[in-house]
């Protein structure tokens, strides 16, 4: 098996070269679903995975824009059509200054599969730009929203690709995009989720990768009769999905412990409240200035520059800022520490050798595929009001989202059940590989 599972990422290696974080994605998949292909005839020589790894069509554009001087810059953009099998191409859009094809070529397949996942009928996609929005004026990030949507309008469509946020692309910067498109095609459709409520957009979606991320652990705590209630939970970022991943796990009574940017992390042993993650979120939302300034207003709690969380003793840990933040080291403190439910509110924050150490560990451990699902999940549920041309209640939004957490957890159970525990990485591997398997088998060689 192991020979199969090297000869196949040596293949898709060679054709994608420099791309560590794609390959990565690629290989972490390929060691579950290999076999369970190998196992089952309707898969296997079909060369089904190898055609899941080739995105369907990968778009790259020019992004000039004027910044407030006066001066000329240049972004590069890009949008990757990855798999539209089961339903129109749906993934966020990102800038930051890392953007590179290999990024969104690992976030655009990974997105494949925890579409599939959500139960909804959507394929996916990923995209964005090489764009610093940090300490850029209003002015200057609605020029470069327009600029970028001005190239975007022609390759995406509420029945063919419906772009989201993703890490630097929040309400603000889907508003300046929305706009140019409306202008762009003369025409109001649901061509992004992410909207604001006034403008088509749904209740809760904001807030949904970070309950959908708690919801997801509730799940796992579950199968080992455990709750919220009373725990110390750890996590890292204070973007959208870090904010309300600790609004959640504050209402179900545990204490959140951290919270941190890229200039690093505080800690709070008296426990962020909801008063303290008030004050973050306007720090973060409307001031947009760095964690630090989180211990100025409360002294009792402490900043730790350059540093992430996970050194902090904890029973939950959640990282949710970005991929690769939480390494082999990191994975043995937070076990040491007594940590054992990790759900990823990110995309792929685990490395590899992390993982391993959670499996051995017998780690409830959720890849980002299946625990963050809940955002593109409620975004598919703002393109089925958008075609309803209708709002549903938060509650209503609320319930359905929870429904889903738990649809992915029992997929996750079903295919992941090992003699051990469940295994949440093989299980969200093969059921979302199993659901555009299908579609592609009977689609035909497309
Ligand atoms: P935001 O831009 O709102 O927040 C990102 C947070 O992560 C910030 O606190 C940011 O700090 C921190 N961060 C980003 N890059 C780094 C880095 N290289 N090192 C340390 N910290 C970093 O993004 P989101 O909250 O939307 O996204 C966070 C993660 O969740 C991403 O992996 C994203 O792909 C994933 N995700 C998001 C979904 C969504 O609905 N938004 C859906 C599913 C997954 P700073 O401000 O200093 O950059």
């Amino acid at each position: 098996m192991e020979k199969i599972i090297n000869n196949f990422l040596q293949e898709v290696g060679q054709r994608n070269t420099n791309e560590p974080e794609f390959m990565q994605a690629v290989s972490e998949v390929a060691q579950t679903v290999i076999p369970y292909i190998v196992s089952n005839d309707i898969y296997h020589g079909k060369n089904i995975l190898m055609r899941m790894t080739e995105p369907e069509r990968v778009i790259m554009f020019r992004v000039p824009w004027i910044d407030d001087s006066g001066e000329i810059r240049v972004n590069r953009g890009h949008r990757i059509e990855m798999n539209s099998a089961i339903g129109p191409y749906k993934g966020g859009l990102r800038f930051h200054e890392s953007v590179n094809l290999s990024i969104l070529k690992f976030l655009a397949f990974e997105q494949v599969f925890k579409n599939a996942l959500t139960t909804l009928p959507m394929g996916g996609g990923k995209g964005g730009a090489d764009f610093n929005p940090k300490g850029k004026s209003d002015a200057e990030l609605m020029r470069f929203c327009q600029s970028f949507m001005t190239e975007l309008f022609r390759h995406i469509g509420p029945n063919r690709d419906i772009p989201a946020g993703d890490i630097g692309v929040g309400g603000r910067e889907i508003g300046y995009m929305f706009g140019q498109y409306k202008r762009l095609k003369n025409e109001f459709t649901g061509v992004l989720t992410g909207k604001g409520i006034s403008w088509g957009g749904s209740l809760i979606r904001p807030e949904a990768t970070g309950y959908g991320a708690v919801y997801f652990a509730q799940n796992m705590l579950e199968t080992r009769g455990a709750s919220f209630e009373g725990k110390k939970a750890v996590i890292s970022g204070s973007g959208n999905v870090a904010q309300y991943a600790a609004e959640k796990i504050i209402q179900l009574g545990a204490k959140v412990l951290t919270m941190s940017d890229s200039s690093g992390f505080i800690h709070d042993p008296e426990g962020i409240n909801e008063e303290k993650l008030a004050f973050i979120m306007q720090l973060k939302n409307v001031n947009r200035q760095r964690i630090d300034k989180y211990v100025v207003q409360y002294p009792k709690a402490s900043f730790y520059k350059g540093k992430k969380p996970w050194s902090v003793s904890c029973d939950i840990a959640m990282p949710c800022a970005t991929q690769n933040e939480l390494d082999s080291v990191d994975a043995k403190t937070l076990i040491t520490n007594g940590c054992y439910c990790v759900s990823e509110g990110a995309n792929m924050p685990s490395t590899p050798e992390a993982i391993l150490n959670f499996h051995n560990y017998n780690v409830l451990y959720a890849p980002g595929k299946a625990s963050n699902a809940g955002g593109v999940a409620v975004s598919g549920l703002e393109m089925a009001q958008n075609s309803l041309r209708y709002n549903w209640t938060r509650d209503e939004v609320d319930q359905r989202l929870q429904h889903i957490m738990k649809d992915i957890h029992q997929a996750c159970v079903f295919y992941g059940k090992e003699k051990e525990g469940i295994n949440y990485e093989k299980g969200a591997n093969i059921a979302g590989f199993v659901k555009v398997a299908d579609a592609m088998l009977a689609q035909g060689v497309v």
